[in-house]
């Protein structure tokens, strides 16, 4: 039995492990993929202070580092579900069934699908959702990127070492992005914009993409542009799953919390991107692991008083 199960070790639940084992707590990680989460998946991060810029997997590596100095046990494995049993709660993964006392839900979100004709059958053939995975494949190509969020835009400057021309498509005729971000895109020469345009089809001989059909979706009009690749960024779908049981899930799929991180079954947290909130960032998956870290230590201490 633990004090406290974490599930997921993006930057969220790393920095929780850090806060719950620096107050004596035993602390395992569950994770069913590499530590770091989505910063896996990032070339440079430039907006977590203390670091001018550091590359996603050096800054989950450095994390990772942190709670392995106070004795936090990482085990891989992915969580199925969760049975709340009161004070002891029960967690199912795919390897093993663990005991806690607390849960600390850090599962993330991943990257929604756009939907269209060709996106499943060109994916991994053209079509990606990692410029950081895939985009040294299309050196000298022409790239389309889909969104006007800040992923699709720092992943457009990203991929422009690599493409002779990028191409953003967005939906209408301004950007989501941070102001920064846009300043760099609308700057670089390699990077041109398809604004009110969405995409209809991914077009491609049998073994990659050759163009995709947009339309207007004001005036319905249609045209098709060549590409070599097609790269997608229109945002993410919270990974709650194992979690729709308990009753802790919002109708849009997300995790609702009060300020403690605290869902409404005592001693389950939710922190990060899998929590209902106006920003996802780092930096504030790293401020919900603090707290609920520290909410963990203290739904303990306070628990095993009244079992006294
Ligand atoms: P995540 O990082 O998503 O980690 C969740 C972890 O949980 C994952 O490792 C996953 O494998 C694991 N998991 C999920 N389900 C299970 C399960 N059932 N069992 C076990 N493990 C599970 N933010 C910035 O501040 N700066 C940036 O420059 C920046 N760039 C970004 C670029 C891109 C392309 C993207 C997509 C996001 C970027 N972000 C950036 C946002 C930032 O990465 C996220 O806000 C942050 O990683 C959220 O942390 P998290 O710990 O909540 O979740
Ligand atoms: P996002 O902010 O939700 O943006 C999604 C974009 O895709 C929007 O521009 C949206 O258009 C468009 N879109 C949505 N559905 C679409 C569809 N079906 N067809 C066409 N376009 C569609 O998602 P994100 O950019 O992935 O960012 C996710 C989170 O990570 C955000 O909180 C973001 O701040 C964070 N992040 C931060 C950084 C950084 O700090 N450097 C980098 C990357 C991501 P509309 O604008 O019209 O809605």
């Amino acid at each position: 039995m633990y004090d406290v199960v974490i599930i997921g070790a993006g930057p969220g639940g790393m920095t929780a492990a850090l806060y719950a084992a620096r107050s004596n707590l035993s602390v395992l990680m569950l994770e069913k993929g590499l530590p770091g989460g989505q910063m896996n998946n990032t070339a440079e991060i430039e907006n977590y202070p203390g670091f001018e810029s550091i590359l996603g997997p050096d800054l989950s590596m450095k994390m990772l580092a942190g709670t392995e100095k106070f004795g936090v046990e990482l085990k891989h494995d992915t969580v199925e579900k969760i049975e709340n049993g009161g004070s002891i709660k029960i967690i199912n993964g795919l390897n093993e069934m663990y005991q806690a006392r607390t849960i600390i839900i850090a599962t993330g979100a991943v990257h929604k699908m756009l939907g269209v004709k060709g996106e499943d059958s060109y994916s991994g053939m053209g079509v990606s959702y990692c410029a950081v995975c895939d985009g040294a494949f299309f050196r000298n190509k022409e790239l389309l990127v889909v969104g006007g969020g800040d992923s699709a835009v720092e992943e457009a400057i990203y991929l422009t070492q690599f493409a002779s021309k990028v191409t953003i498509v967005h939906r209408r005729d301004t950007l989501r992005a941070q102001k920064i971000l846009q300043e760099r895109a609308f700057n670089n020469e390699k990077i041109s914009f398809e604004w009110n345009a969405v995409i209809e089809e991914i077009k491609g001989n049998q073994m990659k993409v050759t163009s995709v059909q947009l339309k207007n979706p004001k005036n319905d009009q249609s045209k098709e542009i060549t590409a070599d690749g097609v790269f997608i960024y229109v945002g993410l779908d919270p990974i709650t799953q194992p979690f729709t049981s308990l009753g802790i899930v919002n109708d849009n799929g997300w995790i609702r919390t009060d300020e403690r991180m605290r869902t409404t079954i005592p001693g389950i947290y939710a922190i990060g991107d899998v929590r209902e909130k106006v920003l996802r960032q780092v930096t504030t998956a790293v401020g919900d692991g603090s707290i609920a870290g520290q909410e963990a230590y203290k739904y303990i201490e306070e628990n095993s008083k009244i079992n006294v």
